[in-house]
């Protein structure tokens, strides 16, 4: 499990607060939305999650341990927490996509008949069986999504951050990508994700965690936190589309199943 305790943060050029005293629990086999205006400190705090930046006070703890930020902790960090970054281009380095895909588990010498296998997995979990032979630039913005999504289950981590998941996908591909992150939850694992896109987050996730201005406004059932519309504003935030139809017509709030 991963989890903040009372921590916060600044660049070293600047010296305002990032983010300030932010404890935030991600449960395990749960799915946690991270919202917040531009500029609230998401970014910052998925870096602190993985360890690629340290909080100038208190703890990121994974398992109950602190994070320890020498080499071999961090390393041993990557294969329980793994991130699917914004853009895909910046996770596939590859122009062969099953290559790309087994770099982390060839880099850690797994054996070839299990990184093929574990390929595969990763593959059918994103369904781009039907496009995986065809070189990189072949392929598709959302395509190329679903690859960074694969290239980040393949090690099986238990825990996956994915920053906007959504951004730049059209209709069809954006609802890919939802059945994609409805078959990692469905797999047990601990999901973490940070997007502009309301109604994702609210069709997805557990709980739900606002950040404003570096600090957390309010963390709890998303149904619960989207309901507070005046919390919702002051985060410079709107309420998803289900959310306003039950408050603005008194239509009934849909319940995720
Ligand atoms: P978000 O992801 O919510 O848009 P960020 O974490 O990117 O927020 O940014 C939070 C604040 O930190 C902003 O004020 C931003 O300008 C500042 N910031 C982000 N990255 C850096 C950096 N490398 N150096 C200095 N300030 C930064």
């Amino acid at each position: 499990m991963l989890l903040t305790k009372r921590i916060s943060f600044k660049y070293e050029q600047n010296n305002q607060w990032v983010l300030e005293d932010i404890s935030l629990t991600l449960a395990a086999g749960k799915v946690t939305g991270l919202i917040g205006a531009n500029g609230s400190g998401k970014s910052t705090l998925f870096m602190l999650l993985l360890g690629i930046l340290k909080p100038n006070t208190g703890e990121v703890c994974w398992d109950g341990q602190p994070l320890s930020y020498h080499k071999e902790a961090l390393y041993q960090l990557r294969q329980n927490v793994s991130i699917v970054f914004q853009d895909p281009d910046q996770q596939i380095f590859y122009t062969d996509i099953r290559s790309d895909i087994a770099f982390a588990l060839r880099n850690l010498g797994m054996d070839e008949e299990e990184v093929l296998r574990r390929v595969d997995n990763a593959l059918t979990l994103v369904d781009a069986q039907h496009f995986a032979d065809q070189p990189i630039q072949y392929l598709s913005y959302g395509q190329k999504k679903r690859v960074a999504i694969a290239g980040a289950l393949v090690l099986d981590a238990p825990c996956i951050l994915l920053d906007e998941p959504t951004a730049g996908l059209d209709p069809l591909g954006r609802q890919q990508i939802i059945e994609i992150l409805q078959r990692i939850v469905a797999e047990g694992k601990q999901v973490v994700i940070s997007s502009h896109d309301i109604d994702l987050i609210y069709q997805v996730c557990d709980e739900v965690s606002v950040l404003h201005k570096g600090r957390l406004l309010t963390s709890g059932d998303t149904q619960q936190v989207f309901l507070q519309t005046e919390l919702i504003k002051q985060a410079g935030l709107v309420q998803p589309w289900l959310v306003r139809l039950h408050l603005e017509k008194e239509l009934p709030l849909y319940r995720r199943e």
